[in-house]
């Protein structure tokens, strides 16, 4: 077992870092929001475009760098730690494009992987609707087939980033046969965000952020052209797709500033007059966060080292997920504790700690073990492929 990385990984690293360095110098992007759908700039991502990153990990073939999972986590370590401004991109990059690579045509690969890796197209993910979140296959919205085309209705529920993708990666159920099972009755379509018949309504969450989203579909037309993969197969086409969103880095790098945050409030701040780095108590709770961080940090790099073996981790992404959600939940209670009354001031208040971000970090808090499937359902699916007990 190494776990160091190769030289040129090494390097590609520092390649990263002076990248983001330049471009913050610039003072044109928002670098700095602790959620990425707060992050977006489309300027930005073509730049990320510009260096090859769009794609890193997808097979030269497609337009790809051909490099590894590994590489891909590296570079993404470096722009969360910054918190780079990546969210037009990054559903295209980390799941929509490996979703087409692996079920898409190629007329559909040769529609939008280019729109991808140019930074031309944002995706955004509908899956979730107001009766169906970990239990997809409850899914209502329809897409029934008329001559060469899907007439799609039902509605969507916390699509992030529906309000300025151009492109939406639908579920639908497209087998009405009650014989059938229902997880062999849902298909994934492409659907034009700007079609006629789709009505985006905002949802403000407790931040007071527009990061998602209610849609509705009432008969929008889409060629069948834009179905991905076979039809009636999109529940298993899905399952592959999260395993990539869970495989990723995000969750534990999205809280980075938290982490710093809290590490300069011990270091620099008293309590009745005594340091507080001076409290074992204090130094215990740091100490944890610190270890746990560096733990889920080995563990995602571990998840991507079997991606690029060719595995596919779906137990062992759930397992990296929970470590990372539960982490970063943890983190922003332990600094709110920690930095009292003060940590609890929103940004912009003028008496806010480091700008509010510790604030922030913990109205977000509950939605990071919801996200991309629940902490629960992410237990049920280490406990049953993992551990090959509870399943069917
Ligand atoms: C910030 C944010 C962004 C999101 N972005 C998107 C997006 O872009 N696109 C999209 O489609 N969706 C998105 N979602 C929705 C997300 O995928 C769902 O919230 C999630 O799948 C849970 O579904 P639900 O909210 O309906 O909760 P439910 O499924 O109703 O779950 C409620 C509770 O019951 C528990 N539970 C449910 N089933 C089980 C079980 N079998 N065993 C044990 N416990 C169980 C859950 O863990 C949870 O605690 C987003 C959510 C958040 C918070």
């Amino acid at each position: 077992m190494d776990f160091k990385l190769t030289e040129k990984q090494q390097q590609f690293r520092e390649e990263v870092r002076d990248f983001l360095k330049a471009e913050m110098a610039r003072g044109i992007y928002p670098f700095g929001s602790i959620h990425l759908a707060g992050a977006l700039s489309r300027e930005f991502s073509k730049e990320v475009s510009r260096k090859g990153w769009i794609g890193l990990a997808w097979p030269k073939e497609h337009g790809g760098q051909g490099l590894g999972y590994t590489d891909r986590i590296i570079m993404l370590e470096e722009m969360f730690r910054v918190a780079a401004p990546m969210a037009y991109h990054y559903m295209g990059d980390r799941q929509v494009g490996p979703g087409l690579i692996h079920f898409g045509s190629d007329f559909l690969k040769r529609e939008f992987l280019p729109k991808i890796l140019n930074a031309d197209a944002c995706f955004a993910l509908l899956f979730s609707e107001p009766e169906a979140g970990s239990d997809l296959a409850n899914c209502k919205t329809t897409a029934v087939e008329e001559g060469d085309h899907f007439i799609i209705n039902g509605q969507k529920i916390w699509t992030s980033g529906g309000h300025y993708a151009e492109c939406g990666w639908v579920l639908a159920r497209t087998n009405f046969d009650p014989s059938i099972s229902k997880y062999n009755s849902f298909s994934e379509i492409i659907v034009d965000m700007k079609s006629p018949g789709v009505t985006i309504r905002p949802i403000i969450n407790i931040v007071g952020a527009h990061s998602f989203n209610e849609v509705f579909f009432d008969n929008v037309k889409v060629g069948k052209g834009y179905l991905v993969g076979k039809k009636d197969n999109g529940f298993r086409q899905i399952m592959t797709n999260l395993d990539y969103e869970r495989a990723g880095i995000d969750r534990l790098m999205q809280n980075y500033r938290v982490k710093e945050v809290l590490l300069e409030y011990v270091k620099t701040n008293k309590r009745n007059g005594r340091p507080l780095s001076g409290d074992t108590l204090i130094r215990d709770t740091v100490a944890k966060i610190e270890v746990e961080y560096e733990v889920a940090r080995l563990f995602v790099y571990y998840v991507a080292s079997l991606l690029d073996q060719g595995k596919i981790p779906s137990f062992e992404a759930a397992m990296g997920k929970t470590i990372c959600t539960l982490f970063e939940a943890k983190l922003a209670d332990v600094a709110t504790t920690l930095m009292g009354l003060p940590g609890l001031l929103m940004p912009g208040s003028p008496e806010a700690l480091f700008d509010g971000v510790v604030c922030e970090s913990y109205l977000w808090s509950p939605s990071y073990t919801l996200q991309g499937g629940t902490v629960e359902v992410l237990k049920n699916i280490i406990a049953q492929r993992g551990l090959k007990i509870g399943g069917k």
